[in-house]
């Protein structure tokens, strides 16, 4: 099984032609539904087939309702630390170019407490994969990918948001690291005082690529790199069934209509890959959450877009 660690936002989503400028007051399409990187990464392990537990904090509301009735829709096994924050939530304006700005306001999903990680010891022992992201506080993904390490769970750490105050000893404790672009960059910013464009990483080639994911980490380091796919890095000692310690997976050709939540659903399909054949070669999995990722992007949204497919069916 796959136990998610993370967040739970209400997503509220205007769609309007320009951004709204400072003081101005403009009209928008609105919609609502659920977000937040963890819950849209356990609904994603989920619909690739794994048995999913999510450990989140919600607020005593109508977002709390909302999430509670989403997982058990699902058949996700919600395990919530109760907040009196109200649950998390996130503003979204999208543009006509498909630009957005989000606030986030984190609400419970902050208050998601080292306590309540280690009152569910047994659940993450007893899991295959841990998968956690930095949209809670760091002490408490410390805590929830410490707990996994002690009972030789693989753990998989999205670093993701870039702006999160991530620390580097979170990455150590990462068997798996899987920040995107922008992700990746912020991350040898901030930790190896490597200057990086987001833009310029997918031109690097292999060799600098692989130097830079081995400055980061001692494990493996898998870079989502959008349209163009997929980079992976080994540490040479650890190649979890490869045959090579660095390679690339090109994306998948599909019809893209919104690629919101594109990242979480190959965070959700590795990780249930993962879970699913432990033994296979790591290429495998990531293959497989290529695929679902890609098949993701077909669908407007982020969670309610993930794709029912499993590793038994490709
Ligand atoms: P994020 O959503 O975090 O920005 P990425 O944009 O890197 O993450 O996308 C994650 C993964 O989703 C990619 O590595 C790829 O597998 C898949 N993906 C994203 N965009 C596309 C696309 N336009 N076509 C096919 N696959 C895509």
């Amino acid at each position: 099984s796959v136990v998610v660690a993370g967040s739970f936002n209400v997503d509220h989503v205007w769609r309007c032609d320009a951004l709204p400028a400072p003081g101005a007051t403009i009209a928008g399409r609105y919609s609502t539904g659920p977000g937040g990187k963890g819950f849209n990464q356990a609904v994603a392990a989920r619909r690739a087939g794994a048995e999913a537990s999510f450990v989140c904090a919600l607020g005593e509301d109508a977002g709390g309702t909302l999430a509670r009735q989403l997982a058990a829709a699902d058949g996700i096994v919600l395990v919530a630390e109760a907040s009196n924050e109200p649950t998390g939530t996130a503003g979204i304006y999208v543009d006509g170019r498909g630009r957005n700005s989000i606030v986030i306001g984190a609400g419970a999903n902050a208050s998601l407490s080292t306590e309540f990680m280690a009152a569910n010891t047994a659940l993450i022992g007893n899991a295959k994969v841990l998968l956690a992201q930095l949209e809670s506080p760091v002490e408490t993904i410390e805590a929830a990918l410490g707990l996994a390490r002690e009972a030789g769970v693989l753990t998989m750490l999205n670093a993701a948001p870039a702006n999160a105050p991530s620390t580097i000893s979170l990455l150590k404790l990462a068997d798996v690291l899987t920040p995107n672009e922008t992700e990746f960059a912020a991350l040898l910013g901030r930790h190896v005082g490597e200057r990086l464009e987001a833009d310029d990483v997918a031109a690097l080639d292999g060799a600098s690529l692989h130097a830079l994911c081995r400055k980061l980490s001692g494990n493996t380091v898998v870079v989502t790199l959008g349209a163009v796919g997929v980079f992976v890095s080994h540490d040479e000692d650890k190649l979890r069934g490869d045959s090579q310690p660095y390679y690339r997976i090109a994306a998948e050709s599909v019809q893209v209509v919104d690629t919101t939540g594109a990242g979480d659903a190959f965070n959700g399909a590795l990780a249930a890959s993962l879970a699913y054949a432990p033994e296979a070669s790591f290429i495998k999995h990531v293959r497989f959450a290529n695929q679902y990722a890609a098949r993701s992007t077909e669908q407007e949204g982020a969670a309610v877009s993930m794709p029912r497919m499993t590793p038994a069916d490709v």
